[in-house]
């Protein structure tokens, strides 16, 4: 599995380009802006783009679902909760104060437990809900894209609307410091970081109260 990662847009998103070093095919993980520098790089790595993954349904994360959706036909995936929850006119108002294009409709909900898979390749959906009531982190031992539900020494803010930070501090405890402490974590925002572990995390994200598990 090659990752290749780039800060696009003005609210500076870790996009994710994924790519099955046998076959090129490739999913993009919260394409969020500056469309050719992502569509430049998946054509001179001649990757087939299969999926536009969302961790989660803020319009900073998924901006860039239309203008990839036209360059590759790729399939838009969401969490079946952010589709339901961002598709209600009270929530699109909201966002719709950041002027960020909006997404398509999504062609695949998937839940926790599902796999998605290109080339020889699959990610683990595993929903890890607070920031927002359907965001997700996929998983691909040893590496875990972790969205905005857990930075470099941070954690998602938990004030947008669905936002939930009992349900946020939840989903870390029990769904990402429970994984081998040796895994990589990708973050949506490179604030503390642009990766870390979560062994690094259960110890020393100031957030977590110092509780490490697992
Ligand atoms: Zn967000
Ligand atoms: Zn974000």
């Amino acid at each position: 599995m090659h990752i290749q990662q780039m800060t696009v847009g003005m609210l500076q998103v870790c996009s994710y380009i994924v790519n099955c070093e046998e076959t090129g095919e490739a999913v993009v993980i919260d394409p969020g802006g500056e469309d050719d520098r992502i569509i430049d790089y998946c054509e001179s790595s001649r990757l087939k783009v299969r999926y536009l993954i969302a961790t989660h349904g803020h319009p900073d994360h998924v901006c860039g679902n239309g203008g990839l959706q036209k360059a590759f036909s790729a399939k838009i995936v969401m969490h079946a909760a952010d589709a339901d929850f961002f598709w209600q006119p009270q929530t699109r108002e909201y966002f719709s104060m950041l002027g960020l294009p909006e997404s398509p409709e999504p062609d695949l909900l998937v839940n926790d437990g599902d796999f998605i898979a290109f080339g020889r390749e699959r990610l683990e959906v595993i929903h890890t809900p607070g920031h927002s009531p359907g965001g997700i982190s996929l998983y691909s031992a040893p590496h875990c894209f972790t969205g905005d539900t857990l930075f470099a020494g941070g954690v998602g803010r938990t004030d947008f609307p669905g936002g939930s930070s009992r349900d946020l501090l939840q989903s870390i405890r029990t769904r990402l410091l429970t994984l081998p402490p040796e895994t990589i974590v990708w973050p949506g925002h490179g604030y503390g970081g642009l990766q870390s572990t979560i062994g690094e995390e259960a110890r020393g994200n100031p957030f977590l109260g110092g509780r490490a598990i697992g």
